[in-house]
């Protein structure tokens, strides 16, 4: 059996890959929320799966929470074999990321939630992801992370998705001796409310795409950045 975290998993593309893992079986899944009272689709999944399915309070840009987060799942088990960092923010004020417009705290709140973060959540879980089977971490990134990729605007979210890429890099080196292997990943645009309806993907086609790549993972992928398709992704 598979235990799998995945962090921010109330809504979007967290949310469908708390499904798909279900669907998929032979999974515990800690399915991890900043407010579980008010994540509805979760509880209702987690009175159908009571036997798969944990939900975990965790704001991940809180130190205290990580900390009371882990102590919750060691409580229940001594090992992780998949950590899904997915939480993660874009601005929807671009007029506030305009030359002239830009404040330390808002770009340093998105670079704090989706860089920094995934560090801090990932290195309190790796005494468990060292008792793993295969144990991977799986960042949730975007092309918008990507360099060779990259145009104007959206500042924020682009400079904070390069960052994640390099988290997971660098990670991979700290990590291998360990035997964990650390990726990114690109999940596609998808039709969430941080995607939009005109998105290409559903969420569903997405986590599914996602959990395959999680799935076939090896220590040979470790420091790589896929697409939810499989493919390579540039830097
Ligand atoms: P979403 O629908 O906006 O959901 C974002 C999730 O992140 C929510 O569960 C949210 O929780 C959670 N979150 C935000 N800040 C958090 C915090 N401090 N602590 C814990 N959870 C927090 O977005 P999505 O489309 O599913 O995106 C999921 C991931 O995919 C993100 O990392 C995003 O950057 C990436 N991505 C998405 C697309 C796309 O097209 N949708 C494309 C490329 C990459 P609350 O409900 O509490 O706010």
């Amino acid at each position: 059996m598979q235990q799998i975290m995945i962090t921010g998993s109330n809504r979007g593309i967290g949310l469908a890959l708390v499904k798909e893992h279900l669907q998929r079986g032979d999974v515990y899944i800690f399915a991890t929320c900043r407010n579980p009272d008010t994540a509805t689709d979760l509880q209702t999944l987690a009175s159908e799966n009571p036997d798969a399915l944990t939900i975990v309070a965790l704001d991940v840009n809180d130190s205290d929470s990580i900390e009371s987060a882990k102590n919750q799942v060691a409580s229940q088990t001594e090992q992780l074999d998949l950590l899904i960092n997915n939480a993660g923010i874009f601005p929807r004020t671009p007029e506030n990321e305009a030359l002239g417009k830009m404040t330390h705290d808002a770009l340093g709140h998105v670079l704090m939630t989706n860089s920094v973060s995934p560090v801090i959540v990932t290195q309190a879980f790796v005494d468990l992801l060292k008792n793993g089977n295969n144990p991977r971490v799986v960042m949730v990134s975007s092309q918008m992370g990507s360099i060779e990729r990259a145009s104007g605007g959206s500042m924020s979210y682009r400079v904070s998705k390069a960052a994640l890429n390099m988290v997971a890099k660098v990670l991979s080196g700290m990590l291998s001796p360990q035997g964990i292997t650390v990726i990114t990943t690109h999940p596609g645009w998808v039709q969430t409310d941080m995607g939009g309806s005109s998105a290409t993907l559903t969420p569903e086609q997405s986590a599914s795409g996602l959990a395959t790549v999680s799935a076939n993972l090896t220590s040979a992928d470790t420091g790589k950045f896929y697409s939810y398709d499989g493919s390579e992704m540039p830097w």
